[in-house]
């Protein structure tokens, strides 16, 4: 205050001069140079308007600066430069405005655990270096995609827009948190966090609710654990922790080969194996194994669908080739919706497919029916792209989701697998058995080959035969086995 009145003063100073110098000094030569009365008249006049308009001109600068200076340093905060509450909630609230129907806003608030301690050990300038460097790191790392404010001493916001909110957590949680690791290293303070994440529009719609909301989880995050993503919706900070911490575990066994493969082998009616069906498996170090029908749709949310996907068509490729063309003419690899309905992971499967040319012969891809659905035309566009390459394709359990004939009509199919809840319950549901019934008959009208999913028992493989179903695959004839129980199933 005292640096700005001295400033002021001076500037005022300066003024004062200038004018009594101008005043004295220009009279002085108008006087010398001008002996007409009427005329010096005159020119005083010009001199005095000419020294009000430089005045005001002056006056227009030097407030404009000061406006300017006084403005930044009430938005944003003078030591990182991020953004003060004020107008991080008027920017967050047009964001708000502009949301579309289908995105959501992600508001994360985190507050680093202990930094009064750490301002003790270090010093208050050297703890306020490290949160200089902390708003460094977040504007590089999240360059112009999020709004970034700090909100107290030791607390800070992200906010951004989301196609997949909590994957968009998953990774401002990642990125803050690789960080903190950063600058843990850096300055020899071990630096977390606690975080609070609030949902737009889930939690709130407005600017001013979305902050309570996410403040509140902070705030209830700090009172509980310490350094997790707290989220204001209780229930999901549960079940998001699960599902990151499961994500980052496969992501983690995806890199480093923990996933294994089973094998399930298919038969003709006269027991004799076909080909087989593709199953990967997890074995998890803490939680054991975890089932396909868990972490394959993780996979998918998580954009690692593609690297499982791969790992599947590469594995089974080097696990199986002794048998290619000998036993075994036929080997299934499940699809996921997200791949056969996304240009880019089939890029990405023709890739791999292209890389292993003796594979694509033998190679069947699964795809659900309700995959198909989603762009019937779109998925027969992609399946033919395939299908040049050699891959064949199979319709995945059948039945269960809107099939429609025409669906059989156009997509450029070689199979159909007729779901396991219809064999189950086709012996004592006539309902079922009819559909059982239909589908063996329109395969056949259609050329394709048709396997009963789930045959469990004997009667149910001896229905089978007698409706004309051209394979099975079960409990009853096999399970799912690794590689050394199918090599010696089939030498
Ligand atoms: P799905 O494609 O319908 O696979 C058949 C599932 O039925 C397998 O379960 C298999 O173990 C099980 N099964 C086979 N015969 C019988 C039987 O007689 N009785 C009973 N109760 N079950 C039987 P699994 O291996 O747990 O796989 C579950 C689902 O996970 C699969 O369903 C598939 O949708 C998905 N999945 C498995 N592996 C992969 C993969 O590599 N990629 C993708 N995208 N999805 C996979
Ligand atoms: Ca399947
Ligand atoms: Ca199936």
């Amino acid at each position: 205050m005292q640096r700005t009145a001295q400033l002021a003063l001076r500037i005022t100073l300066i003024y004062t001069v200038f004018g009594l110098l101008w005043i004295t000094l220009s009279d002085r030569v108008l006087n010398s140079l001008i002996n007409d009365p009427d005329l010096l008249a005159s020119a005083q006049l010009i001199k005095g308007w000419g020294f009000i308009g430089l005045t005001a001109l002056l006056l227009y600068f030097l407030s404009v600066r000061a406006l300017t200076t006084y403005q930044q340093a009430f938005e944003s905060d003078p030591l990182t430069k991020l953004l003060r509450h004020d107008r991080f909630k008027l920017l967050l609230s047009q964001q708000l405005q502009h949301l579309s129907p289908d995105q959501s806003y992600v508001l994360v608030y985190f507050d680093i655990d202990h930094f009064s301690e750490i301002n003790k050990t270090v010093g208050h300038d050297k703890a306020d270096i490290i949160i200089q460097r902390l708003a460094k790191h977040l504007r590089s790392r999240f360059a112009i995609e999020a709004l970034l404010a700090r909100l107290a001493v030791d607390q800070f916001a992200v906010a951004s827009v989301a196609d997949h909110g909590e994957q968009k957590v998953e990774q401002v949680y990642e990125r803050i948190m690789s960080i903190l690791q950063q600058l843990s290293i850096e300055s020899g303070c071990e630096l977390k966090a606690t975080y609070g994440v609030a949902l737009a529009p889930q939690d709130a719609k407005h600017a001013k609710g979305l902050m309570w909301s996410a403040s509140e989880a902070l705030r209830l995050g700090k009172q509980r654990n310490r350094t997790q993503i707290n989220f204001f919706n209780p229930d999901l900070s549960a079940q998001q922790m699960q599902a990151i911490k499961l994500s980052r575990d496969l992501r983690f066994a995806l890199e480093n080969e923990q996933l294994t493969l089973a094998y399930q082998p298919q038969f003709n009616m006269h027991k004799q194996v076909t080909g087989v069906e593709v199953l990967v498996r997890w074995h998890h170090p803490e939680e054991g194994p975890i089932s396909p029908a868990l972490f394959v749709p993780l996979a998918e949310h998580y954009g690692l669908i593609d690297k499982l996907t791969s790992f599947v068509i590469r594995q089974s490729y080097s696990e199986l080739t002794p048998f290619l063309g000998r036993q075994l003419s036929r080997v299934s690899v499940n699809t996921s919706a997200a791949e056969i309905n996304n240009a880019a992971l089939i890029d990405k499967l023709e890739h791999v497919v292209s890389s292993l040319p003796d594979y694509s012969q033998y190679l069947q891809l699964e795809v659900t029916e309700t995959a198909a659905l989603e762009n019937l035309e779109f998925a027969r566009s992609q399946m033919v792209r395939l299908g040049r390459l050699g891959l064949r394709f199979s319709l995945d359990d059948f039945g269960t989701g809107y099939s429609s004939l025409s669906m059989i009509k156009e997509l450029p199919l070689h199979e159909l697998k007729i779901d396991r809840s219809f064999i189950s319950s086709m012996l004592n549901e006539h309902g079922a058995r009819t559909i059982v019934e239909s589908v063996i008959n329109i395969a056949k009208g259609y050329k394709l080959v048709v396997v009963a999913e789930g045959v469990e028992h004997e009667e149910e493989f001896a229905l089978l035969a007698s409706l004309g179903c051209s394979e099975v695959q079960g409990y009853l004839l096999a399970k799912p086995m690794p590689i050394d129980a199918l090599q010696q199933l089939l030498t």
